[in-house]
């Protein structure tokens, strides 16, 4: 690891506002220039999202960080993730939860972040591949869970599939210039619901795969 690079970029994170220890050590455990390939790999500790395959990104380690800190993971909690992309955040949560399932539409995405967990020693992972806007019914309920695409709306799936207590994060928005990240709480008297930041994902794409990228 570039560890002079990493610092910095912990630094950066601090003085803009992560304050949460565990989440900045996660990001500090994590070696970026693992996720990200070819000459993007001398950009993996810049501030900024970075192009993987299937015009996916990996996203801003500020958004990253932004998102994990407000998601409060506890070390024995279950965490829902949608959209593995290039399993870097579904790494940071490892770090900080019991279990991560995390959920990805292309299954290549889902293999190569699947091995390359394990490679990292990584094993409280565990991957599935489909529209993961429909959340994982069969592991529900969760105590945690983030999405990691935009929605045009609340998934309402995934607000059923949170525990009592639990903590919802999704980017939400039609115009990729308009997203906000949201907040949800699932409380015995109903939701409340905050947002966060403006951030801008790529979208979180619901029913059939393309052709391309079944694999
Ligand atoms: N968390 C990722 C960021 C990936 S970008 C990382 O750390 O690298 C968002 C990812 O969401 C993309 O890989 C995209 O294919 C995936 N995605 C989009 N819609 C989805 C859906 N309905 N179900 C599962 N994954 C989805």
């Amino acid at each position: 690891m570039n560890v002079p690079a990493m610092q910095r970029l912990v630094a950066e994170l601090r003085s803009s506002g992560i304050a949460d220890e565990r989440v900045l050590a996660a990001i500090a455990a994590v070696d970026r220039e693992r996720f990200v390939s070819g000459t993007f790999t001398e950009r993996a500790w810049d501030n900024t999202a970075l192009p993987i395959a299937f015009g996916q990104t990996i996203s801003q380690p500020l958004v990253v960080a932004s998102m994990t800190e407000a998601l409060k993971v506890g070390s024995r909690m279950k965490v829902l993730e949608i959209g593995t992309g290039s399993g870097y955040q579904a790494a940071i949560l490892a770090k900080l939860a019991r279990r991560v399932y995390t959920v990805e539409r292309y299954k290549p995405l889902s293999k190569e972040a699947e091995r390359l967990l394990l490679e990292l020693r990584i094993h409280n992972v565990v991957f599935d591949v489909g529209d993961g806007s429909k959340g994982w019914a069969g592991q529900a309920p969760f105590d945690r869970i983030i999405v990691t695409a935009a929605a045009e709306e609340r998934p309402q799936a995934l607000i059923d599939q949170l525990a009592l207590g639990g903590v919802l994060i999704v980017p939400v928005g039609r115009d990729p210039t308009a997203q906000v990240v949201e907040r949800i709480v699932k409380t015995e008297n109903g939701l409340q619901r905050d947002t966060l930041m403006p951030v801008r994902f790529v979208p979180l794409v619901t029913g059939a795969l393309p052709v391309l990228g079944q694999g």
